[in-house]
């Protein structure tokens, strides 16, 4: 059996390719707001930058300092939501220690119609009441989700399996499948005899944060892998999942890098679009 490598970079050129002309239209502008210099948010915020730039989307990186205090940061997010040319922005995440336990404080402060991290209660509360209003959800499960319409591969009727449930991937990702018709099974860190419950998946979501915990004894043959993990090992780049031993098991699977980060950073740029059309009363 031929594995399908799920190649997030192509899929992502076509989500960018759509937005492009929507995007020339529409003129939406994008700030990521950075506290500090954490190396891996400045590659995020990098690769962000880069496919704003290859669309035409305004951006601006606002940089600030690491003892950047609470009240700063806040008064920096209450002047981005009454600024009539910010269309969306987000703090990129971690914050430093001394702002980390503000976060949720932080998202809170975002302007739902601005908040295209799709993080605060309102778009995550839309995401929950069905498919339709999925106006502005978190980017990576819209990722993950555009990946498996990209290359056609069935979701209703199936048995997803999630491994880990965190505000940001897990949690929404389990909803965003429920309402495409997938029986989901969500798995965590106090989850018993995980391998007996990823076995039973025919798409399989690693979402842990835990370098290689799904070997190939955990899958089943034929299944669908989508791998979220991104981990640096000896400088090299591996995911979630035992990429290698995996591929000869599955029927398609994604590749860290070039998987399922690509489609994140697209989904984000697509937020930053329906939140213009939004803003301007335009039903996409
Ligand atoms: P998180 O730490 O917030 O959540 C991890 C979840 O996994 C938790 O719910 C925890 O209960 C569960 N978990 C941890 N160990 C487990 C184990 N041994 N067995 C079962 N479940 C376990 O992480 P997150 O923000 O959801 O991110 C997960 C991973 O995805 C990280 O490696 C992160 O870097 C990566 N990530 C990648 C992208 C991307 O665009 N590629 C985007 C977001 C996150």
């Amino acid at each position: 059996m031929e594995t399908l490598l799920l190649d997030g970079k192509k899929a992502a050129e076509a989500l960018l390719d759509f937005l492009k002309p929507l995007v020339e239209t529409l003129d939406p502008k994008l700030v990521v707001v950075q506290v500090g210099d954490d190396p891996a948010s400045e590659s995020y915020i990098r690769q962000k930058v880069k496919s704003c730039t290859e669309i035409g989307m305004r951006n601006e990186h606002m940089h600030v300092p690491k003892d950047t205090s609470l009240d700063q940061l806040l008064e920096i997010v209450g002047r981005l939501n009454n600024d009539p040319d910010v269309t969306g922005f987000f703090v990129q995440l971690p914050l430093p220690e001394h702002l980390e336990r503000h976060t949720p404080q932080i998202i809170r402060a975002i302007d739902p119609k601005k908040d295209i991290d799709g993080f605060g209660a309102y778009n995550l509360g839309k995401v929950f009441l069905s498919k339709d209003f999925e106006d502005l959800p978190p980017a990576t499960p819209s990722g993950i989700v555009r990946l498996l319409e990209h290359y056609k591969i069935p979701v209703a009727g199936k048995h997803a399996v999630i491994v880990g449930r965190s505000n940001t991937v897990g949690k929404p990702l389990a909803i965003m499948l429920l309402n495409r018709d997938a029986t989901v099974t969500v798995c965590h860190s106090k989850t018993k005899n995980l391998g007996d419950m990823t076995r039973k998946a025919d798409i399989l979501i690693a979402a842990a944060g835990k370098a290689k915990l799904i070997t190939a004894d955990m899958v089943q043959q034929g299944a669908v892998v989508i791998d979220v993990g991104i981990h640096r090992i000896d400088g090299a780049l591996c995911g979630d999942t035992d990429f290698e031993a995996l591929r000869k098991k599955v029927s398609a699977i994604t590749p860290v890098p070039g998987g399922v980060g690509p489609m994140t950073v697209a989904s984000l740029l697509r937020n930053c679009v329906r939140a213009k059309e939004r803003q301007m009363g335009i039903d996409s």
